[in-house]
């Protein structure tokens, strides 16, 4: 039987409503609506796009934000100036810096630059140590969009054995901690790791996260499994998409006429055979993605709104 698709763009919807009542909220007390600045450097054109997606989606829930735009030539100096004006902006509550940056920056000590009350992707080391901590932290936004998914969708995560490929600092090393928080038996592989599929086999809950268009095969996935597939990869060459989803599908007809296509890091046809469950690209975690961004930016507002105590 093929796998049960899981709707990511639904889900993200009831989380963007929440956040939207939230907003209202807020205005019903006479508070500021939440305020987002997205700072993007260069001009890699997906990067482009997730920034315009992030800013409309902010104008539906009522979130008010600004983009700050900087030349993929600009100086590390320049950059880090733009953060901490916006770190001082006392009408500002998230700040969030497009990844990845262009060469010659420092994602660190950009990430270290941001305040961390302001912090809307919990990448700053302090709430990532919160977040290993189990403390109250701004969740990566990624990761918890994985969670929600899985939990709206009535899918359990304790005592599942769950295996991650990729281990990024936005995805799949905060994604491990949230998971075991949750009472999964968790596996993280990597570049590095030996025969991966009889790892991945193993999994109930199977998350790819490594940028490799259709890396996961068939016989990487348990029959049954839940496969999360996180990688968002443009693809352009016919030949490789026509091999994917048919030379007359409506993707070959879309590298045709826009010049690519968007391919997970799961096989489409093959995960769709093994998988029980299975999140489409798109329209899958990158949904979720716009809509855990959204609500870390009411949690940051709220808490930036919040009376000090007496
Ligand atoms: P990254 O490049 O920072 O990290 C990739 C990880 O995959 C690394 O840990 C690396 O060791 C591992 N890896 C690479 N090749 C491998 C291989 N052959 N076998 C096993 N492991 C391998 O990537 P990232 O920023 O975490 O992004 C991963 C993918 O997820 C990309 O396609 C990205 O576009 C996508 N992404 C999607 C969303 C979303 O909202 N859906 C958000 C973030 C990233």
């Amino acid at each position: 039987m093929p796998a049960r698709l899981l709707d990511g763009r639904a889900v993200a919807r009831t989380i963007r409503g929440e956040v939207a009542e939230g907003v209202a909220s807020l205005r019903r007390l006479s508070l500021a609506p939440p305020k987002l600045a997205a700072v993007l450097v260069g001009d890699d054109p997906a990067s482009r796009v997730y920034v315009r997606s992030k800013i409309a989606a902010c104008a539906e829930v009522g979130i008010r934000s600004e983009e700050i735009r900087l030349p993929a030539s600009a100086a590390q100096e320049r950059v880090l100036d733009a953060v901490r004006r916006l770190d001082a902006d006392p009408d500002l509550d998230g700040i969030l810096v497009q990844l990845p940056l262009p060469e010659g920056i420092d994602r660190v000590q950009v990430i270290l630059a941001i305040d961390p009350e302001k912090d809307v992707d919990g990448l700053h080391p302090l709430n990532a140590g919160r977040l290993a901590m189990k403390l109250d932290a701004p969740l990566p936004c990624t990761p918890a969009g994985i969670v929600e998914l899985l939990d709206r969708s009535g899918l359990p995560i304790a005592g599942q054995r769950a295996v991650i490929i990729g281990r990024s600092e936005i995805v799949g090393r905060p994604l491990a901690m949230l998971l075991m928080h949750r009472d999964a038996t968790v596996t993280v592989c990597h570049s590095k790791t030996r025969d991966l599929a009889a790892i991945s086999r193993q999994a109930d809950l199977l998350i790819a996260a490594l940028g490799r268009p259709a890396f996961l095969r068939g016989d990487h996935i348990r029959e049954g499994a839940t496969v999360i597939d996180v990688g968002i990869n443009r693809v352009d060459d016919p030949a490789l998409v026509a091999s994917l989803f048919g030379s007359d599908s409506p993707r070959a007809r879309e590298v045709r006429e826009r010049g690519y296509t968007l391919v997970g890091d799961a096989h489409p046809r093959e995960a769709e055979a093994r998988a029980g469950h299975l999140t489409p690209v798109p329209g899958g975690i990158g949904p979720l993605t716009i809509a855990c961004l959204l609500r870390n930016t009411l949690r940051a507002a709220r808490a930036r709104r919040r009376p000090p105590a007496a």
